[in-house]
């Protein structure tokens, strides 16, 4: 609870600061200060990886298309059939959609990370309280968990995808569904779960919380952000996720 004020409190300039990458700490970090470092480094990390990929990928889209400009004047001097030209186009095709998923997934890189930062920094606060963890309804300033009732299955998104649209007259915005990038290089089974990209306290947030809550859905909602960022808080909707 604590760490949720300090969250909320600290200021930007701090983690320019931090970019500064002092070669011995004078004081042992706080979690705060563990928090944002870890977060800023985790993205460019990630973002690093991900830039090694479009560049790999790209490459492979050059080859895909040398590929059926030759396929095609074959085909011109009927050397080939147009099946095997129309192979090396779909063939292409799925070599574009592989840059285009990467590059999407860059852009929604700062919200992915902060959003597994977030649970997971909740994982920690319950694992030291094993009151908290027996509850079934848990409310901390930063979190609220509910465990759910009945079984929840990834493959009933829709339902929730109706009542919101139903009751907004807009899309349920879906940050990650099921096993993102992000949790598969840090070993975190999101399989069976999805995130919405909503703070739990506005007037959307809460109504799918209500509707999660009454239809025995379990979920995490979120409020803390990372420092300096405006990324964090969000409804994970499922059990929480656990490292595998
Ligand atoms: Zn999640």
């Amino acid at each position: 609870m604590l760490l949720v004020s300090l969250l909320l409190a600290v200021d930007v300039s701090a983690q320019r600061k931090s970019k500064k990458k002092p070669a011995l700490a004078p004081e042992p970090p706080n979690e705060l200060a563990k928090l944002r470092d870890e977060y800023i480094k985790a993205t460019n990390d990630y973002k690093a990886s991900l830039e090694k990929l479009v560049a790999i990928y790209e490459g492979n889209v050059k080859k895909a298309e040398e590929k059926v400009e030759v396929s095609k004047k074959l085909l011109a001097e009927g050397l080939i059939a147009r099946a095997q030209v129309e192979e090396n186009e779909h063939a292409l095709a799925l070599e574009k959609q592989k840059v285009a998923e990467t590059r999407r997934q860059m852009d929604g890189a700062d919200a992915q990370i902060a959003g597994v930062l977030v649970e997971t920094e909740a994982d920690k606060e319950i694992a030291k309280n094993l009151r908290l963890a027996k509850q079934g309804l848990i409310r901390t300033a930063s979190f609220t968990r509910y465990t759910g009732s009945g079984g929840w299955n990834l493959s009933d998104a829709w339902k929730i995808q109706r009542f919101f649209s139903d009751t907004f007259n807009k899309q349920l915005p879906i940050a990650v569904f099921g096993q993102g990038a992000i949790h598969e290089r840090w070993h975190l089974d999101h399989r069976n779960a999805m995130d919405i990209q909503l703070h739990p306290d506005g007037v959307e947030g809460r109504a799918l919380l209500d509707y999660l809550q009454k239809n025995g859905i379990p979920y995490s909602a979120f409020r803390s952000a990372i420092p300096g960022t405006a990324t964090g808080p969000h409804i994970h909707i499922g059990r929480p996720s656990h490292r595998y």
